[in-house]
């Protein structure tokens, strides 16, 4: 790895060794990163994707590190951050094209400064546009697909342009899940509106948000998917599962549909609640709920 590392700090100003992930994911826990990049332009998103094919070594996305539960061992290989540092907004007309690591509650705030709103859904949850992009990110009944008119890619192999149909987008799935490529920027189509009564909109979503979410603890949001014809929430509930501990890990009382880290927990406390919780509901409903969250680094 310490060659990765030479190389990239050659080109780019912010290389770390043996980074803790625990400082880079909503859950606060997960092991090193061998190496962790953070570009700040396309250019040197290149050199990374060069770089790691060079070396053939493995290469993780990443943006906020919201939907992600890393395990002690960490990430082997080189992480790739895009969030504040490959962040900015340039808007033309009911369009804006936004650098993937900008915050959505960025995108939200700016777009209702120029009257532009629609996308209101998106200001409380916490991740970047790529992250959002990658898992079609929605909430109370949008999904930022809907938005996309054009994604912007590259790999190592070179630079291409997606179409919104040509994304595959479903819920909390795009084509990115089945092809490696980086998203470095997203064209979004908003809708004018008021700018008062979108921001009016995106703090009465959020009051919602933290009444019914523990927003206190750490976690990465939903811990599940949707099953069809229901909620993970409810039915985690309805198996009293409500509560449940393993070590500091927590089915949340607030709201079944999260498990938090009350403090201490360690990734394989969540992910031994996750799988616990999966167990219990599928002999109880016969319904196997499939994790939200993304886990990942050395088992
Ligand atoms: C309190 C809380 C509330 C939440 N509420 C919601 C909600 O209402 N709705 C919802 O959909 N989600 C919600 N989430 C989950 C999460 O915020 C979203 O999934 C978000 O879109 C993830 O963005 P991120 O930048 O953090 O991505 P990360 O967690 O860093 O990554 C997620 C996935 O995207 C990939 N990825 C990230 N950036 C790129 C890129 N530039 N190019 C290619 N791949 C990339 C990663 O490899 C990974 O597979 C919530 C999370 C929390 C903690």
């Amino acid at each position: 790895m310490k060659e990765a590392f030479d190389i990239l700090s050659r080109s780019i100003a912010d290389v770390r060794r043996n980074e803790p992930m625990s400082e880079h994911t909503s859950f606060q826990v997960g092991g090193p990163a061998d190496v962790m990049v953070l570009p700040k332009t396309v250019e040197e998103v290149r050199i990374v994707l060069k770089t790691a094919r060079y070396l053939d070594c493995p290469l993780f996305v990443m943006g906020r590190g919201t939907n992600l539960l890393v395990t002690s061992k960490g990430i082997r290989g080189i992480v790739m951050k895009l969030s504040d540092n490959f962040s900015g907004l340039t808007f033309d007309g009911n369009s804006v094209m936004a650098k993937s690591g900008t915050p959505l509650s960025v995108l939200v705030r700016e777009a209702a400064r120029r009257c532009l709103g629609g996308v209101e859904f998106l200001g409380g949850i916490p991740g970047t546009l790529g992250g959002a992009v990658y898992m079609n990110a929605g909430a109370y009944g949008g999904e930022i697909g809907d938005f996309v008119e054009e994604v912007f890619l590259t790999s190592a192999a070179g630079d291409l342009v997606l179409q919104k149909n040509e994304m595959d987008f479903g819920y909390r799935h795009s084509i990115l899940a089945a092809v490696p490529l980086v998203v470095t920027g997203v064209r979004l189509k908003l809708i004018p509106c008021d700018e008062e009564e979108s921001l009016k909109k995106v703090e009465e979503l959020n009051a919602r948000r933290r009444e019914k979410q523990p927003l206190e603890y750490p976690s990465a949001g939903s811990t599940f998917k949707r099953p069809e014809g229901g909620y993970a929430g409810t039915l985690i509930e309805q198996t009293g599962l409500k509560g449940l501990r393993i070590g500091g890990a927590e089915v949340s009382t607030k709201h079944a549909g999260f498990v938090i880290n009350r403090g201490g927990a360690t990734p394989e406390e969540l992910i031994a609640l996750i799988e616990e919780v999966q167990t219990r509901v599928f002999q109880a409903s016969g319904v196997w709920l499939e994790p939200e969250v993304k886990i990942v680094g050395e088992r």
